[in-house]
């Protein structure tokens, strides 16, 4: 049974010296621990929970950094980018960005304490050997994170392919609601795994006990929602393949996609995150405004299906690039609503550029 969450912040601390497991809520508490061991169990690690997925970052960062340089994903999740150069860059940090895609080993890694892939990335759905980047990171002596928010640990275990830690956001499929912001690391270093408990609690920006229950509520339908989404994408994929609006489709699942056989040999199975381009900024306004099931949101891995203009956020990609995260509608259902969407944004486009007024 999935007990309730534990709320409290103090514990009976007894008549003793020694410590009881649980003695304040910043340094740990029975709901964290449950979420801790099911995401370890799966992932094949120890997991350490953090706020956010940005907080589990940060701390995985500069833990690193003392060490050496960190190598960073070029075309990643942008915030692991701006933490590096704005914060650990001015403490004499030297901070390198590699394409997601490689090549593997990169020559960049020379001097490296840390190299982070992000596999499928954010926005761009490109995917990166996580073995070929953790032989090339052990070769000059780095650690090797994956970032696994994309996949989630049911889609992808990066510590059986040669990584050192993963680190996610939570926030996204795997507590998969929409309702919770979390993230986690894990490792089969213990000693990492200490250092980063300690991090976190001197850091002291600790997840609530309430967020690791409902993130933990929602992982036991994680398999569920992923099979939905996955066979979504997959049909939405094709859709947008068909369509004259769309172009520059990823989605590493489909087998015409750049990256699907390096991601069909690391990865256990798909998930509903695709990417695609729509011709402006103001053809994407059209086609979110057309659909009834599609929100305008930025985050992914919900129920409901959304859509994120990147360019929006300072990704250097399009402006008419759109993260597409397919939720978990009927299939014909969602399909017929994308078509729909995009015949509409398609024929505004093509009076805009024939100068003649949409009637
Ligand atoms: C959302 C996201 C993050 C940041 O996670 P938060 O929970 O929003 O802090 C990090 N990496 C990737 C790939 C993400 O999509």
């Amino acid at each position: 049974m999935h007990p309730g969450p534990v709320l409290s912040s103090t514990f009976d601390l007894g008549t003793g010296d020694t410590l009881p497991t649980d003695f304040y809520g910043r340094a740990g508490n029975p709901t964290w621990r449950a979420l801790e061991s099911a995401i370890g169990d799966l992932d094949g690690g120890e997991c350490v929970l953090f706020a956010s997925g940005m907080a589990a970052i940060g701390a995985v960062l500069r833990l690193a950094a003392r060490d050496g340089a960190l190598v960073l994903p070029a075309d990643g999740y942008y915030l692991a980018r701006s933490l590096a150069h704005a914060e650990l860059a001015p403490l004499g940090v030297a901070v390198r960005e590699v394409p997601t895609a490689g090549p593997w080993p990169s020559p960049s890694l020379e001097g490296a304490a840390l190299v982070l892939v992000e596999t499928p990335s954010n926005p761009g759905l490109d995917v990166a050997d996580i073995a070929a980047a953790a032989d090339g990171a052990h070769a000059v002596g780095a650690l090797l994170a994956v970032d696994n928010t994309t996949a989630t640990p049911l889609g992808q275990r990066p510590l059986d392919l040669g990584a050192d830690l993963v680190v996610a956001s939570d926030t996204k499929a795997l507590a998969g609601h929409s309702d919770v912001v979390l993230g986690h690391v894990s490792t089969r270093d213990a000693g990492l795994a200490a250092a980063l408990r300690e991090a976190r609690s001197r850091g002291g920006a600790v997840p609530g006990p309430m967020e690791a229950w409902l993130a933990h509520r929602g992982l036991g339908t994680l398999d569920l929602r992923l099979e939905r989404q996955a066979r979504n994408a997959a049909a939405v994929t094709d859709a947008l393949l068909a369509h004259p609006a769309v172009a520059d489709v990823r989605w590493p699942g489909h087998p015409g996609d750049p990256a699907h056989a390096v991601a069909a040999r690391q990865m256990r199975r798909w998930n509903g995150v695709l990417r695609f381009t729509l011709p402006s900024e103001r053809a994407v306004g059209e086609f979110v405004a057309a659909s009834r099931l599609v929100g305008s949101a930025t985050s992914f891995g919900g129920l409901r299906s959304t859509a994120d203009r990147r360019a929006r956020w300072g990704d250097a990609v399009a402006p008419g690039l759109l993260r597409f995260s397919a939720g978990c509608e009927d299939p014909d259902d969602l399909v017929a609503d994308v078509c729909r969407a995009l015949d509409t944004t398609w024929t505004t486009h093509e009076s805009h550029l024939r100068g003649t007024p949409v009637l």
